[in-house]
């Protein structure tokens, strides 16, 4: 059984319509928009504050942490003050952890509470243990006496439930069974469900958060498989957990959620982000539209193909695509064990420009590969010609996009003496098969490549061309979505080429184009631009899919290659810095996240494969910092614990010693080197 309806196309998942309070969830209701506030839950005045400004800027759901019963006992005027200030329409959430007494009182004033399966009821201790059959039932027994009082009281009084599961947060018993795996994480949150199913009560909704877009993409694709096997529809909040800040902490939110909500998954979403929490709203609200547009437009022809059964891909498992090798220069190699390569959109026009700005500093550690060059003529590929004997160009291949109206007589003497490697791409017709022929004929004469644009419904008679020909310096790419086609975004596009790849006998790489064409709804806004490449590339790269990546929406050289490298970093493809997991901070953080993660950041941003977590608090911190090398976590007002893996090394050391502290500890590791002056730039 597959985790939706289509892998090529948006088809939403059917799930039952929760309320929370007076707010739909799942149903036929649109995505809904959350966030959380960070004050100290007990400081009434100011969570009330940040409650009606997150209101105010479009939060549909508010959550508020009730670390104890004191914080727990304070939702009641918190809900007092907040319906009073005009948004009675707008329901809190309390987030519980550990607690049952917090979530019982909690559970009495405010309309949702959100468990963490892997904490409540449950003291962590990481202990290594072999569970027996007989231990697990005991163990079980025990947690349908520590949740079912909620349960009862939750039914009693109609509030809504989210059972939240975290990577890295899960009990010891599912640990010991499961490991910290996706598996792990949906058994814990089925014992949960099945609890309050016996109880006969349904207002449910399920999360799967994990800092890394992967891991919390395989869960929830899980999850709802095994939600279908059981013909269960809980809907779903979706959400990337510790994204951070900034660039990245949007790219990784987007690539997780983004991927998810293309294949109609999710009901609710949270942007989580080391900022202050209003700047999450605009992300989602952005995220949510562009996935809202696709519900609006199904394409009749949505049953064939369908299912991610159908495809090449495994959905619930990372394996990375297997592909010919295509050398595109010395040190440029695209294919197995490779990285994907990274190819920058210039004019012809602007092409002195593109070069100047590729040779920054600052683009050392991120520099771009490939040049890509629009031709519209013979003029064209003579003014390159001209232009290529006075510009050095800081790539190592070409790629020239040829119009249709160039024949391969009118190419060839352009790319016979060429200083650097050159992919020709090209877009073919359906009665274009010898012309893809003499083009790939015409590349191998001289020992370049061609990229195959070819639209799938269009495929059938290129394939026994393709399985005659072979590989040999061929990539396949698509820059846009032409409509009416099977597919109704371009990640479904991609995934239909590469079915016929299959088909076809094909291991070619694949080129991902994040085009005007290849958006779900561009804008020119950056946000827009970070977001589409986002859901596109992050979602194929998430699936072990894509060899070359190029953001051509992004007109400045520069910014392109850099937003590229994020992308690659946030989906885990290629990595050119520190990683950072920091939390959004909530109600427990003890001390200011922003601004230390700033910091930190500044100073260790160059540890090119380092993964540092800074995380607020003790009570979750080390769980959810999940596979971070080093940790920095508030251990008590004005102290910090230090962490190597999952290890405390060192308690309790003063914040204003802490930095230092930690990079000693990087160095201890034989993980630190002295940034580079243009490091010292980029940070
Ligand atoms: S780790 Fe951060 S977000 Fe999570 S509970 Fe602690 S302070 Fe709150």
């Amino acid at each position: 059984m597959s985790y939706c309806a289509s892998r090529y196309q948006t088809i939403r998942r059917h799930t039952v319509e929760v309320m929370v309070g007076s707010v739909g969830v799942g149903g036929a209701h649109p995505l809904r928009l959350q966030s959380m506030t960070t004050s100290d839950t007990q400081d009434i005045d100011a969570t009330v504050r940040q409650s009606i400004a997150l209101a105010e800027v479009g939060c549909e759901i508010v959550r508020v942490t009730a670390p104890n019963v004191a914080a727990a006992k304070c939702l009641k005027e918190i809900r007092e003050k907040f319906t009073a200030a005009g948004f009675a329409h707008v329901p809190l959430v309390a987030d519980i952890h550990f607690l049952p007494s917090a979530a019982m009182e909690a559970v009495e004033h405010v309309e949702k509470v959100r468990v963490n399966p892997g904490n409540y009821a449950d003291k962590k201790k990481f202990a290594v243990k072999e569970y027996s059959d007989a231990d697990y039932d005991r163990e079980l027994e025990r947690l349908h006496e520590s949740f079912s009082p909620l349960v009862k009281r939750s039914k009693e009084l109609g509030r809504a439930m989210r059972i939240g599961t975290n990577h890295g947060s899960l009990s010891d018993r599912i640990m010991n069974r499961y490991g910290d795996t996706p598996l792990g994480m949906v058994e814990s949150a089925l014992e949960f469900l099945r609890i309050a199913r016996i109880h006969d009560y349904h207002a449910i909704m399920l999360s799967m958060k994990a800092s890394n877009p992967k891991v919390m993409i395989q869960a929830y694709r899980l999850l709802v498989e095994r939600m279908q096997r059981e013909d269960m529809h809980y809907p779903l909040h979706l959400g990337v957990t510790e994204a951070g800040d900034g660039e990245d902490g949007r790219i990784k939110s987007a690539i997780g959620i983004g991927s998810l909500l293309l294949d109609g998954l999710g009901d609710t979403i949270r942007v989580s982000l080391t900022e202050d929490s209003v700047y999450e709203i605009p992300v989602a609200r952005a995220i949510a539209e562009k996935a809202m547009s696709l519900w609006k437009t199904p394409n009749p022809k949505s049953q064939t193909p369908n299912s991610g059964e159908s495809d090449s891909i495994d959905p619930y498992h990372f394996t990375r695509r297997e592909t010919t090798t295509v050398q595109l220069s010395e040190k440029c190699v695209v294919g197995p064990e490779q990285p994907p390569r990274v190819i920058v959109l210039s004019t012809l026009t602007g092409l002195a420009d593109a070069a100047k700005a590729l040779t920054a500093p600052k683009l050392k550690d991120t520099p771009a590969e490939g040049l890509l060059v629009p031709i519209k003529s013979s003029t064209d590929l003579q003014t390159l010609e001209a232009k290529l004997k006075s510009t050095p160009l800081p790539v190592e291949f070409l790629a020239l996009e040829l119009d249709a109206s160039l024949t391969p007589g009118q190419v060839e003497s352009a790319i016979r003496n060429p200083k650097s490697k050159i992919a020709l791409v090209r877009r073919f017709g359906p009665a274009d098969v010898n012309l893809f022929e003499e083009f790939a004929a015409l590349v191998r004469r001289h020992g370049h490549f061609l990229a195959v644009e070819i639209d799938a419904e269009n495929f059938g008679p290129y394939e026994p061309v393709l399985r005659r020909l072979g590989d040999a310096g061929l990539i396949f790419t698509l820059s846009a979505l032409r409509l009416p086609a099977i597919a109704a975004h371009a990640i479904g596009s991609c995934r239909l080429l590469l079915e016929h790849l299959k088909a076809a006998g094909s291991r070619a790489p694949l080129w991902i184009r994040n085009t005007a064409g290849t958006a779900v709804r561009g804008d020119n806004s950056f946000l827009s631009k970070l977001l589409e490449a986002s859901f596109l590339s992050g979602s194929l790269l998430c699936d072990g899919v894509g060899d070359l990546v190029s953001i051509e929406t992004e007109p400045d050289a520069a910014r392109a290659a850099k937003l590229t490298y994020n992308v690659l970093q946030g989906a885990g493809a290629r990595i050119s810095k520190t990683e950072f997991v920091a939390c959004p901070s909530c109600g427990r953080t003890l001390f200011d996240l922003q601004t230390t993660t700033q910091r930190i950041r500044a100073q260790t941003g160059h540890l090119k494969g380092v993964k540092i977590a800074i995380m607020g608090c003790i009570v979750n911190g080390p769980g959810e910092m999940a596979d971070a090398d080093f940790g920095y976590v508030g251990g008590a007002p004005g102290k910090i614990n230090l962490y190597v893996g999952k290890n405390c090394v060192q308690y309790n050391i003063p914040q204003a010693e802490a930095d230092a502290r930690l990079i000693a500890l990087i160095r201890e590791h034989g993980k630190w080197a002295d940034p580079e002056p243009h490091q010292l730039a980029n940070a």
